[in-house]
């Protein structure tokens, strides 16, 4: 059964969220705030993940102290927007492996054709965040979430910064397992596929393309 997404209200991520809604935010204020913001969404993220009692020794004296037991973390950002949001993540878990999956949308079908992947070996022992700020209509996302299971990714999350409820409705037909992550559910897609209101193309405001 599919779990309903998990909206991170935090003041703080719906602060700096609408700071990159606005059109006259520049590129650099943009991959800022992207960086800033991609932690706090990963805080949340990782809330529930298991922890044990290890001794350790302070230097006034030893106790049992909690430290993660679970599996250890592997992100992958989508290329090439998720890279964003990859420097954040590894601020906070700085041992994480890091696996790429390069994927555009064909601009007439909007079918995410695959270009590159990239994964640790070991990806089947990790717990697998995949980073992508815009959940659109849920084919690239998809496409790649498939792509990580037949390389053996058994545990997944997904984190996104904006999505449209289509792309979350086809993620949670097609992939039920895989928890997603938001800051903010929007209105629509347009014709174009893109998110309504949103924040327009993340990858050119990221990158300063057109
Ligand atoms: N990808 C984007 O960068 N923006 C959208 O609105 C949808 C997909």
């Amino acid at each position: 059964m599919s779990q309903p997404p998990i909206v991170i209200d935090h003041p703080l991520v719906q602060h700096k969220l609408s700071l990159m809604r606005r059109k006259q935010t520049s590129t650099g204020e943009f991959r800022l705030l992207l960086r800033e913001l991609s932690p706090l969404m990963l805080y949340e993220a990782t809330r529930d993940l298991p922890l044990e009692m290890r001794r350790i020794e302070t230097p006034l004296e030893p106790m049992d102290a909690p430290m993660l037991s679970g599996k250890k973390l592997c992100f992958v950002p989508i290329l090439r927007a998720g890279l964003g949001m990859l420097d954040g993540m590894l601020d906070l878990v700085p041992a994480a492996r890091v696996g790429h999956v390069g994927l555009y949308r064909d601009p007439a079908t909007l079918d995410a054709v695959e270009y590159y992947v990239k994964v640790p070996e070991d990806i089947g022992e990790r717990l697998v965040i995949v980073l992508d700020p815009m959940l659109a209509t849920g084919h690239s996302a998809s496409a790649a979430l498939t792509r990580l299971k037949e390389l053996g990714a058994m545990s997944i999350r997904y984190i996104c910064l904006l999505a449209a409820q289509r792309g979350i409705d086809v993620l949670g037909e097609e992939h039920p397992d895989v928890q997603v992550y938001t800051a903010a559910i929007d209105r629509e897609l347009n014709d174009h596929a893109y998110i309504m209101p949103g924040l327009g193309d993340a990858g050119d405001r990221l990158f300063g393309t057109k």
